[in-house]
């Protein structure tokens, strides 16, 4: 294994002014009076916060961005070798009701964060990088938490999914920009093991 580049390097290649700001806008939407966030998924403030993490990876850092079929988001920065597993960073943009600000959030913000800083190093990367945001991570009032997830991991079948379409329905198309997708195309999202190199998280 060939170490790119040294803690010192790192250090100052991190933007700590700018992942601070992002911080600071993310734990505002569904801000609390207590200094925590309220974003169950399917709230509004929750799909105010997927909004603002599709444009940040998509606008601020140019990576090609793709919502998947039960809305998990993916950025990815594509590797100098496509036939190599991709690494993922990421985690979740919803919360429990009157969740702490930096569970899922951080993950998501220091995985965009190391992603960009690597793309403006210059980094030729052999293994693609993507950011993932999962849908519905935390328990919600469609008693479907880790819904992304478990899905990707091949965990949470289409039958199961199809039981759970009734409650989980109207979020995920809203999620989808009002476009109902068939279930069947919710296993599509299932991603193989192989296909994978590592997943990692900030949380
Ligand atoms: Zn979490």
């Amino acid at each position: 294994m060939t170490i790119a580049f040294t803690p010192a390097q790192l250090r100052d290649m991190w933007n700590e002014e700018r992942f601070l700001e992002r911080f600071a806008k993310l734990s505002a939407i569904g801000a609390t009076p207590s200094g925590g966030v309220h974003r169950p998924f399917g709230s509004a403030a929750e799909e105010r916060a997927r909004t603002y993490v599709v444009e940040l990876l998509e606008q601020e850092i140019g990576l090609s961005v793709e919502v998947d079929a039960v809305a998990n988001i993916w950025a990815t920065h594509p590797g100098t070798d496509p036939q190599l597993p991709v690494i993922t960073l990421g985690s979740h943009h919803d919360s429990v009701p009157d969740g702490g600000r930096f569970d899922g959030a951080l993950g998501v913000l220091v995985a965009a964060e190391v992603v960009q800083s690597l793309r403006e190093a210059g980094y030729a990367n052999r293994h693609s990088l993507q950011v993932v945001s999962f849908t519905a991570e935390e328990p919600n009032e469609f008693d479907l938490s880790t819904l992304g997830s478990r899905t990707v991991a091949g965990r949470l079948d289409a039958s199961r999914l199809q039981r759970a379409r009734a409650r989980r329905a109207p979020a995920v198309c809203r999620a989808h920009g009002g476009r109902r997708r068939p279930v069947a195309v919710a296993t599509r999202a299932q991603i193989g093991r192989r296909d994978r190199r590592l997943f990692g998280t900030a949380h």
